[in-house]
């Protein structure tokens, strides 16, 4: 357990808030078009992750930052009410992470971000907090503040990391070789495997072959994440996988799906899962998020019956 905290799981990454736009389609340049709808949700990869990891059941806290802007209520808004631990937060003069989501008639969408306080949270920053991150049994990163951030928190981590390298950005193969696992869908476990293997033929596409090659490349335990296929799990043994599957569910809305699982895995291994276990149930979590609309606010809370995994 934690020092500063008794949290059993740390986050360390984004808050945002998501201004999220409904439109009949996409502006073009120049051109004023009326939206249908307006909302503004909490939102960021860190932010999400938390409040999953809480939701799912663990003590969590945050380290990241916020600005000084009436967004920064809206971001912190359901991390406050579920729990979490937010001392890590600090408010920094200036704008908080700002995601403008426009959501078109035929469910494409497009998105604008300003990273605002989240790039603040580099080395020193995090350095600060550098007892509380290795009294942690569990720290989670992601790939939404600078990398100096990110390799500085993988250094002072004494438990196990879980390293979301979503958006995949350059940082130190050692913090990717020593997460445990490495979560990642198809299109990032292809650019980590280019950022691990440089010069050497491109990666392949399959997901099980993906898997094997980031293992090969020293990767310690992997979690791919295959949307409404589920995931494949390798730990141990390199050539040996596991496939977990998703919930049979009809998805309404996956944004922040990835999320939940993350948060619910992160959630699992703190309480003693094993990968394959924390895996089920972090797919059921994330097919609950599935079933509704929004990031955050589509996370089950305790109570919550979770849709069933086939078999
Ligand atoms: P995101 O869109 O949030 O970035 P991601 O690409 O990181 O998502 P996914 O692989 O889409 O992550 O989803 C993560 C997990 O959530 C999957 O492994 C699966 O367990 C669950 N999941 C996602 N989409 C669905 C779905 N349509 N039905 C059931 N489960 C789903």
């Amino acid at each position: 357990m934690s020092a500063e905290t008794d949290a059993d799981v740390l986050v360390i990454g984004s808050l945002n808030t998501d201004l999220v736009i409904r439109a009949p389609r996409h502006p073009l340049p120049g051109e004023t078009l009326h939206a249908s709808a307006v909302s503004t949700l909490p939102g960021g990869k860190g932010a999400n992750q938390a409040l999953a990891a809480a939701r799912a059941g663990a003590r969590t806290a945050m380290i990241g930052a916020v600005g000084t802007d009436e967004n920064a209520q809206v971001a912190l808004s359901l991390l406050r009410e579920s729990g979490v631990d937010l001392r890590g937060v600090d408010a920094l003069e200036g704008p908080t992470g700002l995601a403008v989501v426009t959501v078109s008639d035929d469910a494409e969408n497009s998105i604008l971000v300003v990273s605002g306080a989240n790039a603040e949270v580099g080395a020193d920053r995090v350095r600060a907090h550098a007892e509380q991150i290795a009294a942690a049994p569990v720290v989670v990163l992601q790939g939404e503040i600078p990398r100096e951030g990110i390799e500085e928190a993988a250094r002072h981590c004494t438990g196990r990391l879980i390293l979301n390298l979503a958006p995949v950005i350059a940082v130190d193969p050692a913090v990717i070789l020593a997460a445990d696992p490495l979560v990642v869908n198809e299109h990032e476990a292809a650019l980590v495997l280019e950022q691990l293997t440089t010069g050497q033929d491109a990666p392949a596409e399959e997901p099980r072959r993906l898997v094997q090659r980031l293992r090969a490349a020293g990767v310690r335990s992997v979690v791919l994440t295959l949307g409404a296929e589920g995931s494949l799990l390798s730990e141990g043994e390199p050539g040996v996988l596991v496939a977990v599957p998703a919930a049979p569910i009809d998805a309404v809305d996956t944004t922040g799906a990835g999320d939940a699982f993350t948060g619910a895995l992160a959630a699992g291994l703190a309480a003693g899962q094993g990968l394959r276990e924390a895996a089920r149930r972090a797919s059921r979590f994330a097919a609950f998020s599935a079933q509704r609309l929004g990031a955050q606010s589509s996370y089950s809370r305790s109570g919550d019956e979770l849709p069933a995994l086939p078999g």
